[in-house]
């Protein structure tokens, strides 16, 4: 196997720093390795594989539509697409979708889609410190972290960067210019910090009053993660645009943009596409996702289970203190906040964690680990995590 991951190395442009494993099969909450080693997954390819891998329902319309349909461009409706965009408006504040292939591409989208709202002189987007909002440069741009930016500026002009969870330093950088907000209700990348509820209504609040639209970028946790269908819902506003990805094709490569009638008049025919975007294959994936994610009491249990996992993960890092300030999340996408003293161990831990079978990734620059297993995960696989993180834990 070392042979092969050398040949691999080889191949490929050195972006990626890779776990030494190649991957052949999953099922649920495990994957298998060519050597027939085992892992319980708690990344689920970064909060995409939310049904688990492999899902059933899912395989199942994508071999359907495979057999019928792979491609057709947006030159033509077709029906896996508006199947996708009329549950997406049924369940959400919006009326109208574009879709995209990434998240990155669902944001590229919302970004342009706000500067031509706002108009010739009203361009710039406010985004927060910590953030992530993809690799493409405007994403880069408005991701709001320095190690993102470096070797690649100039910059996209007009992206500017306010203090995390500050209202005040925000409504200071908002000039006539400014012609949106663009936040994640929860960071993911940034380390599993949610941003406050009065935070979020008070953006909402300033949005109204100077006429900028405020976009949330649900990417890595709308699809039930947090254990609603969007975060938006937990408080009480709507945004004006929405970007989500990761999860709607359980691993099927999709992103969407969501907004209103009035936000979407902004954009003519010939102002945005995508020769992939809204693939039937992928539609065909996503439509299996949401209605799985919309049945009766299927978010109940999310919730359930992400409370589980954050009591039991808070009874771990409870018991070594020492080593872990806490736990943070919600639903199930929840961070182990590390110590200064284990800040520097942090790799040490996943890489401890991986050969024992257990997969989960470091988040808010190597300072938080991030769990966010499939939506499906099962108390004993919870179990399973605690029990293994409390024996390294132990170790050091
Ligand atoms: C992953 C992520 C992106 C980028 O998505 P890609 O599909 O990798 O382009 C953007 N924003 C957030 C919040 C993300 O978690």
């Amino acid at each position: 196997m070392s042979h092969l991951i050398d040949v691999s190395n080889d191949l490929f442009i050195n972006t990626y720093s890779r776990f030494p494993a190649i991957m052949v099969e999953g099922k649920g909450c495990r994957l298998k390795d060519t050597e027939g080693k085992e892992y319980l997954d708690f990344v689920a390819g970064i909060a995409v594989c939310s049904l688990g891998h492999c899902h059933p329902v899912v395989t199942e319309a994508i071999c359907r539509q495979v057999a019928n349909l792979v491609h057709v461009s947006n030159l033509y409706h077709t029906m896996p697409q508006m199947e996708l965009a009329g549950m997406l408006v049924d369940h959400s504040f919006a009326d109208k979708i574009f879709l995209a292939n990434s998240g990155a591409e669902a944001n590229e989208a919302a970004i342009k889609l706000a500067r031509k709202h706002g108009g010739e002189t009203c361009y710039e987007i406010i985004s927060l410190e910590g953030s992530f909002h993809g690799r493409t440069l405007a994403t880069v741009a408005a991701t709001g972290q320095p190690k993102f930016h470096k070797g690649f500026e100039p910059m996209p002009a007009g992206f500017i960067h306010a203090p995390f969870n500050d209202l005040e330093a925000l409504e200071e950088l908002v000039t006539n210019r400014t012609c949106a907000i663009l936040v994640e209700p929860l960071q993911g990348e940034g380390g599993i910090r949610p941003l406050d509820l009065e935070y979020i209504q008070g953006l909402r609040s300033l949005c109204d009053q100077h006429s900028i639209l405020l976009i949330f970028d649900e990417i890595q946790v709308a699809m039930g993660r947090t254990g609603t269908l969007f975060a938006y819902e937990q408080y009480r506003i709507r945004p004006d645009i929405l970007t989500t990805a990761k999860a709607l094709g359980n691993g099927m490569p999709i992103g969407a943009m969501l907004t209103t009638n009035k936000v979407a008049a902004s954009f003519q025919p010939g102002d945005h596409g995508s020769t992939f975007g809204g693939n039937p294959v992928a539609c065909a994936a996503a439509n299996a996702v949401l209605k799985t994610l919309i049945s009766p009491g299927f978010l109940d249990q999310v919730r359930e289970r992400g409370d589980y996992l954050h009591k039991q993960l808070k009874s771990v890092t409870d018991q070594y203190s020492r080593l872990a300030d806490g736990v943070r999340g919600r639903g199930l996408i929840q961070g182990i906040v590390l110590s200064e003293v284990s800040i520097p161990l942090a790799s040490k831990i996943v890489n401890n964690l991986f050969e024992m079978g257990i997969l989960v990734t470091l988040a808010g620059n190597g300072t938080v680990i991030r769990c966010t297993p499939p939506l499906t995960v099962s108390t004993g696989e919870i179990d399973a995590l605690s029990a293994i993180l409390e024996e390294i834990f132990s170790n050091l």
